[in-house]
């Protein structure tokens, strides 16, 4: 862990270990960090913000966060060999987990350097006379960041990298699963970057309970959360007694509505590909996919055919593009969830299962679920596997109602041959982001974010800065 400029492990010694999916081996320990560990932390923060210049010294964040990306970068084939171990992710797909965060550091660090940290509100009537208005952006203040484990390294960067440039002081909370991209991450910023003690703290622990201190904390100003959205509603009520600011992250269950004029050979492939590529454990996942009735066999032969012959096995050989599930209770879940499918009618059209020549590791077959009732548990969970199912539909009404059914509202896709009819049916959608045939909603440069119970606030573009920092008004004479 890092608190207050000190790498250290939890009072005591414990461990827990660290599992890497693809051979179900314990590949290591991480030091498992207690409640008391999170107070030190918090407690390094809070003086960190309060008692340096750290909020206020634009040019000496950017020359930090500059140090940090360069170590990053040096350091990029070690944590791509830790990623992959913790989990379990293919080499070949480590581009957008590994390479891209690290240049992502260098993008927050610019953005917030050309920040207009202070704009003219003009001036206006009062009945003292003409107040002059300036609006300041400040730092939220201590922000506690809590990570998943399906994306730790980015989301690690993601949620801290745009609040440590806006100026806060941050803990970071990395998932049992994936400790050591945090460690790691915290490791870097101790050894190689001139990041004040206190500045940026990680702490490590296999207990909820140490998450959900760092969310109670009065100490704390903000929480930045990626995860499930059971966990979400426990931090937004966590933090309700001190009206903490909250930005969530949180699960989705998106649909792909493809309309009766889509090219299906090109839509299609890219849909089961998406549907495999990081084991299903994606939040912005499009895995609903509606097809329009008259089309549906064609429609499910191509999806049948991209999820049959997909690369699935060793994350360590190049070429593999859907390694194991992280853990053995992922596994269980999305079987499970296969299972409810099946038994509220849905027909398997491939896979369903264990891959019979992967029987080491927590492999699930690429799986395309057929017929499957829009209210059904499988239609409605999120299923975080390489699973698909496909319902049609008669009318595009239809398929809008059967998209906008679902408690989340994360993502989208719509596949079309007319770019505008695409574009009024994307806006029907009840849902954060929309890819329109395959051109993504989703960079560093575009706000991104859910609606309904997929989250609160936005991550990347102006908007994911913005959310690091609070306005301050002042009125004054003149
Ligand atoms: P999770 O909610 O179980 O855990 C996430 C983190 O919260 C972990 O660090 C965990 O230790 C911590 N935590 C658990 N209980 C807590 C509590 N009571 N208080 C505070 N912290 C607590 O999620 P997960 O299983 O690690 O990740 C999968 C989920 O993340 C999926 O639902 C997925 O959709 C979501 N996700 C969302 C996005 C997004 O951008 N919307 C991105 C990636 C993942």
């Amino acid at each position: 862990m890092l608190i207050d400029g000190e790498l250290r492990l939890t009072a005591g010694g414990a461990t827990f270990d660290v599992v890497h999916p693809a051979t179900t081996e314990v590949a290591g320990q991480a030091t498992d960090g207690t409640v008391a560990d999170m107070d030190c932390a918090v407690g390094a923060a809070r003086r960190a913000f309060d008692g340096t210049d750290w909020s206020r010294d634009v040019e000496f964040r950017y020359h930090c966060l500059i140090q940090l990306a360069d170590a990053l970068e040096e350091q990029k084939e070690h944590l791509r060999r830790v990623l992959i171990t913790e989990v379990g992710c293919p080499v070949s797909v480590t581009g957008s987990q590994i390479d891209e965060p690290i240049n992502e550091v260098r993008h927050w660090a610019e953005h917030g350097r050309a920040f207009e940290y202070v704009t003219d509100n003009g001036v206006h009537e009062t009945p003292l006379g003409p107040a002059h208005r300036k609006v300041f952006y400040e730092a939220a203040g201590v922000v506690g960041a809590i990570t998943p484990w399906n994306v730790p390294f980015y989301l690690n960067i993601a949620e801290t990298m745009p609040a440590l440039m806006a100026g806060n002081t941050v803990v970071l909370k990395p998932a049992q699963l994936t400790p050591w991209s945090g460690s790691e991450l915290g490791r870097i910023v101790a050894e190689r970057t001139d990041i004040p003690a206190g500045v940026f703290n990680v702490v490590v622990s296999n207990a909820n309970e140490v998450g959900a201190a760092l969310s109670a904390d009065p100490r704390v100003d903000m929480i930045t959360f990626t995860g499930s959205t059971a966990t979400g509603r426990a931090i937004l009520a966590a933090g309700a007694a001190t009206v903490k600011k909250t930005l969530l992250e949180l699960g989705g269950k998106s649909a792909h509505i493809v309309l009766d004029d889509a090219d299906l050979s090109a839509s299609l492939p890219m849909a089961a590909m998406m549907g495999c590529v990081m084991s299903g454990q994606s939040c912005i996942l499009p895995s609903r996919i509606l097809l329009p009735r008259k089309r549906y066999d064609e429609g499910l032969a191509i999806l049948a055919a991209s999820m049959a012959n997909f690369p699935v096995g060793d994350p360590w050989t190049p070429g593999i593009m859907q390694g194991p599930q992280i853990s053995q209770t992922q596994r269980e879940k999305v079987l499970g969830l296969i299972r409810s499918g099946v038994e509220s009618g849905a027909r398997v059209i491939t896979g369903g299962g264990v891959p019979g020549n992967l029987p080491v590791g927590y492999y699930v077959q690429p799986t395309l679920l057929a017929d499957v009732d829009p209210n059904a548990r499988v239609a409605q969970e999120e299923i975080f596997g390489p699973v698909l199912t496909v319902t049609p539909y008669d009318t595009e009404d239809e398929a809008v109602a059967i998209a906008n059914n679902s408690i989340y509202g994360l993502s989208g896709e719509v596949s079309s041959a007319d770019v505008d009819r695409a574009v009024s049916v994307a806006r029907r959608m009840r849902t954060g982001n929309v890819t329109i045939n395959g051109r993504s909603h989703f960079g560093i440069r575009s706000p991104f974010g859910g609606i309904k119970q997929s989250g609160l606030g936005r991550r990347n573009g102006e908007e994911g800065f913005r959310e690091y920092l609070e306005s301050k008004t002042v009125g004054m004479p003149g």
